[in-house]
């Protein structure tokens, strides 16, 4: 997950950085940093905490400078260090630079091992450490064929950022897997950011998406931006980023969000009929996907649970208890709409089963007759390598026991999932998408 952009040749950089990441606060909670380049030196601030915990205006005022990178981190389970917070920062040959990445490199550890063999000394759990020490040891003379080199050998799903005193680098691997998009700023300088949601806020216009084997030069010394073609792009945009990740406001590979979560809802109500009077979201992942049920089956839409915006997400705490209760404190029903209903529930995905077994006991509670549970994507039945944080095996509830089973353990009336080729003709059939929660088809070898 996480969230990352980049600003160049702008005065207020810091700033946008500063409101693009408050913009994309959905992708990562847990630490955030950027990196300011005023063409003599790198200042940069990161802390563990939410954007607007870890700014204010001293922090953005000695962040001066005309370059800026920046990043959101969502937490995996162990490192919660801050030395895994980012932008990472180092000094060697040719200077200074900053690295933020959203995403995860298959091939960490062997390199990682490599390069300690060879001596060298590692400060964080992070795979994007790798790509700093690729950077530094290498032979070449410019900075630009010094992250060709370390491109050539990381694999994986990235989107990375490399900022030096002068220039910004913005690379998407071939894939695609995670979102990049770039953008110009009113006062003519550029954004480049995992989310369209960030220009919005910001006031910067879309240019295009970083295409998937691309990357991005923008230089002090040249006006524009260059790009170069690195690798033979094969697109397979996740899409887990459609189904729960990326705001409903951004648009991806040009695709609305918001539009491919209500044809999600659409083709469940097509595909799974349900005799009910309700219809309702499991706020706020399920809403765009309720509401496109609703408008398909007739049914009329009501939000029949209310969500306390103040509790973190519940997917983050760490024991199963701590999260029965985050789940609780987060959701409350509304006992006047739901009593003696028939209800439709939407919710975007099951992971461990343990906010749709909760809302189900929660509707019960105030007086539902029956509760049927409707997802809107196929059932998670592998663990994402690609920089999604889902669990393991043993915890993934797809992965242990059948549709039938895991309907008895959330206690459901009934419970639909979204077909794979459903979710492929929601987003759109012209490209191919990254599915390994779901198919288990981990194509980065
Ligand atoms: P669970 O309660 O473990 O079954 O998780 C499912 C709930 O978590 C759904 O409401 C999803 O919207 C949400 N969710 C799905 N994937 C993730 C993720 N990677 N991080 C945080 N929340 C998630």
């Amino acid at each position: 997950m996480c969230a990352i952009v980049g600003i160049f040749n702008s005065k207020e950089a810091s700033r946008v950085a500063y409101y693009s990441l408050f913009a994309m606060q959905h992708r990562g909670q847990e630490a955030t940093g950027i990196s300011v380049s005023n063409g003599e030196i790198l200042r940069k601030i990161k802390k563990k905490g939410l954007v607007t915990e870890v700014f204010d205006e001293d922090a953005l005022k000695y962040l001066k400078g005309n370059s800026a990178v920046g990043h959101n981190r969502y937490s995996t389970a162990g490192s919660k260090s801050v030395l895994d917070a980012q932008p990472i920062h180092a000094s060697y040959k040719l200077g200074e630079i900053s690295v933020v990445h959203n995403g995860n490199l298959i091939n960490k550890d062997e390199v990682r091992q490599q390069l300690i063999d060879e001596g060298a000394i590692f400060q964080s759990q992070m795979d994007t450490e790798n790509i700093i020490h690729l950077i530094a040891r290498s032979h070449e003379e410019h900075l630009r064929d010094r992250v060709i080199e370390a491109l050539n050998i990381i694999k994986g799903a990235y989107c990375l950022l490399i900022q030096s005193r002068h220039k910004l680098f913005a690379i998407r691997d071939k894939y695609g897997v995670r979102p990049l998009s770039l953008g110009q700023l009113e006062d003519g300088g550029y954004i480049v950011s995992s989310e369209t949601c960030a220009f919005d806020l910001v006031g910067a216009k879309f240019i295009r998406d970083v295409r998937p084997g691309e990357m991005i030069v923008f230089d002090n010394e040249k006006k524009g931006y260059e790009s170069i073609q690195l690798f033979e792009p094969t697109p397979r945009i996740c899409a887990f980023e459609f189904i729960y990740f990326a705001r409903p406001d951004s648009v991806i590979a040009g695709k609305s969000v918001y539009v491919v979560r209500q044809e999600m809802g659409k083709a469940m109500a097509r595909e799974h009929k349900i005799d009910a009077d309700l219809v309702i979201p499991v706020p706020d992942s399920g809403v765009s996907a309720a509401m496109g049920y609703a408008h398909e089956s007739g049914i009329p839409f009501e939000m029949g649970i209310v969500r306390n915006h103040y509790v973190g997400r519940t997917f983050i705490e760490p024991t199963q208890a701590r999260r029965d209760m985050k789940v609780k404190l987060k959701l409350s029903p509304i006992n006047a709409i739901l009593k003696g209903k028939k209800i439709v529930v939407v919710d975007d995905s099951i992971v461990r089963g343990t906010t749709s077994k909760r809302i189900i006991r929660i509707l019960k509670e105030a007086g539902a007759k029956e509760v049927h549970m409707c997802i809107t994507s196929p059932v998670i039945k592998h663990p994402c390598k690609y920089g999604i944080d889902t669990p393991s095996y043993e915890e993934l509830i797809g992965a242990k026991m059948s549709v039938e089973e895991i309907r008895e353990y959330i206690k459901a009336d009934s419970l639909s999932f979204l077909s794979i080729n459903s979710l492929k003709k929601s987003i759109g059939e012209d490209m191919e998408y990254s599915l390994v929660s779901f198919d288990g088809n981990y194509f980065i070898k």
